[in-house]
């Protein structure tokens, strides 16, 4: 069994004061507001787009399992091409191709493999691309209901606020966190990559990969 040393722990024990800004960026960090009208005890930054950290966690999270599912979409993989190629959201990892990545200085085979499932990704469902975007509020379960509600990103997109709000648990705050993102000009930016990338973005794939796969 392990626990904790107690005969370690300091008599007074310190406070950890909580901080101000974001240790990556700076920016200012906020607590978000649950549906019930509750503070959350998280702390997020507020930086969304500008925000390195974010970023490579958006990143990661769309190609990780439960996102498109991309094999080789890891974290070292991300940022060396954030790093190296400036890839910066979904809709930039469509753009890349085996020849910019080697001549960007990735191996050969880690190039190919990737590009590879790449291309299949775009095969995925409405909800992992829901879930892979990380829209503020928008966890796994929102995505599932807003995927069956709306049926495709179109709807999603067009959708106004008494539209959202009849679909199961949203309330006003997620209501309010997907309008915001919607109408955010990168968010705007990535959605019209995605669509000249060929992500398949509606329920036209039922069967899709993801029930297949699991
Ligand atoms: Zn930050």
């Amino acid at each position: 069994m392990v626990g904790p040393v107690l005969e370690l722990r300091p008599l007074m024990p310190r406070k950890i004061r909580e901080p101000a800004v974001c240790p990556c960026c700076g920016a200012v960090l906020s607590r978000e507001k649950k549906e019930d009208g509750t503070v959350s005890s998280y702390l997020y930054c507020v930086d969304y787009y500008g925000c390195e950290a974010q970023i490579l966690g958006r990143l990661v999270q769309w190609c990780s399992k439960k996102g498109l599912d991309i094999e080789g979409g890891g974290p070292a993989l991300i940022e060396k091409l954030f790093r190296l190629l400036d890839i910066r959201s979904p809709d930039h990892l469509y753009t890349l191709t085996p020849q910019k990545m080697i001549d960007a200085g990735i191996g050969e085979k880690t190039a190919q493999n990737f590009c590879e499932a790449l291309e299949k990704s775009k095969q995925c469902s409405l909800e992992q691309v829901l879930h892979g975007l990380c829209i503020p509020s928008v966890g796994e379960g929102t995505s599932d209901r807003l995927a069956n509600h709306f049926l495709n990103m179109d709807n999603i997109r067009g959708a106004k606020l008494e539209a959202l709000l009849k679909v199961e648990d949203i309330g006003p705050t997620t209501a309010g966190d997907i309008l915001n993102w919607m109408v955010n000009p990168t968010s705007r930016t990535i959605l019209a990559g995605l669509y000249n990338a060929n992500v398949n973005m509606g329920k036209q794939n039922p069967q899709g990969i993801k029930q297949a796969r699991r």
